[in-house]
């Protein structure tokens, strides 16, 4: 049996070892060593990375109760190993942060953690009940709080008749020696996974995002480094806003809106400008071709467009878009059957649409030289 270093210390970087199995499986090697700080893959935390010997760990996994370091190259006898320290720490900060979020919010809802998953970029915590924005900004301001006070993270391994003095969370149920983890007043939970030593190590835990899942809600924190890396992201992303918009920092969201508010209103005197383009352009038409092109590319346009000829001309026929990339088509009449003209030009331009008597709209693939010809215009 591996003795597991990372129980003794978790801060254990650099270690000796004796092989006492290296056997290829696939394109790698399954390594088992006497004693391994490596941490393996459980409780929500990933299997660590890192060096033995010259063969690369690409993840730490436990089967059968063996630890096995899955390794890019064959090693024996005994060997200098070598820890991601960047990846165990960065792992550290989550899972405490995750306890210190889910404790929190224990205490101030009553709700467990019941998922927990930790991705590249951040960590969610699945509750088994409804939180309010309103608490979730209370567990966050609570949980830095505690990361403030730099509470020590302990570990307690008690015998089966002390266990049950003890109040704790814990996602399934354990068999075997149950370790706890202690953060003050904070949290006591059942985990194996790896911690910092104190609270001020996790550095800063923010809730980013929440919704509603299953019976209760999903929560996205960035924790730790993930959390400045989000920062620095949002940061760089909020003052190039500014500065495209002249506005303040805190005022960017109120500067966006007012653009929309500007855009809309700009949309509609467009539109509006449009409408009286058509009329002129409609009203100088001498009762020949009831056939119109509009530019737009807007199915929307096609049918003001052909609805507005038919009311000078009894029919109204528009297409709106270009020769690259086809063109919507409507046609109108007042009288007759508008659906007998829509098949004509499906038929002629390749086209494809429908409606009612009185409309119906379609696209065409075809040039405006090809439907210019097809009504001898
Ligand atoms: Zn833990």
């Amino acid at each position: 049996m591996t003795e597991k270093l990372y129980y003794k210390d978790q801060y254990i970087k650099k270690f000796t070892a004796n092989v006492l199995s290296c056997v290829k499986n696939g394109d790698n090697f399954e390594v088992i060593l006497d004693k391994t700080a490596f941490f393996p893959e459980g409780g929500g935390q990933p299997g660590d990375r890192g060096i033995i010997g010259n063969a690369k760990v690409i993840d730490t996994v436990e089967k059968s109760g063996e630890i096995i370091h899955i390794c890019e190259g064959e090693v024996s006898g005994e060997v200098n190993c070598e820890i991601d320290w960047d990846f165990r720490f960065l792992n550290m900060q989550q899972h405490t942060g995750e306890h210190i979020f889910s404790g929190i919010m224990h205490a101030e809802t009553g709700f467990d953690n019941v998922g927990f998953h930790m991705s590249e970029n951040d960590v969610t915590v699945d509750f088994n009940g409804p939180v309010s924005a309103e608490t979730l900004d209370i567990v966050e301001k609570r949980a830095n709080e505690a990361i403030w006070k730099n509470i020590a993270v302990e570990e307690i391994l008690p015998d089966n008749d002390e266990l049950e003095n003890y109040d704790y969370r814990s996602k399934k149920e354990l068999t075997g020696q149950v370790r706890l983890i202690k953060i003050g007043g904070v949290d006591l939970c059942a985990c194996c996974g790896t911690h910092t030593a104190r609270t001020g190590e996790v550095g800063m835990i923010k809730a980013v995002n929440m919704m509603n899942y299953k019976q209760g809600v999903r929560i996205w924190l960035k924790i730790g480094a993930h959390a400045l890396d989000d920062y620095i992201e949002k940061n760089v992303s909020v003052y190039d806003i500014s500065a495209q918009l002249c506005a303040k920092t805190s005022e960017v969201a109120d500067a966006v809106a007012k653009l929309k508010d500007r855009m809309a209103q700009e949309h509609f005197r467009f539109n509006e400008l449009k409408k009286k383009y058509y009329e002129l352009k409609i009203e100088s038409t001498d009762g020949g071709k009831p056939v119109i092109f509009d530019d737009s590319g807007s199915a929307d346009d096609a049918r003001m467009i052909a609805d507005m000829l038919a009311g000078k001309l009894g029919t109204g026929i528009a297409f709106s878009g270009d020769d690259e990339n086809g063109y919507k088509y409507a046609v109108v009449k007042r009288d007759g059957d508008a659906r007998e003209t829509g098949k004509e030009i499906n038929a002629a331009l390749n086209g494809r649409g429908g409606g009612k008597p009185e409309m119906v709209t379609g696209t065409v693939s075809a040039t405006k030289a090809e439907i210019e010809a097809f009504f001898g215009i």
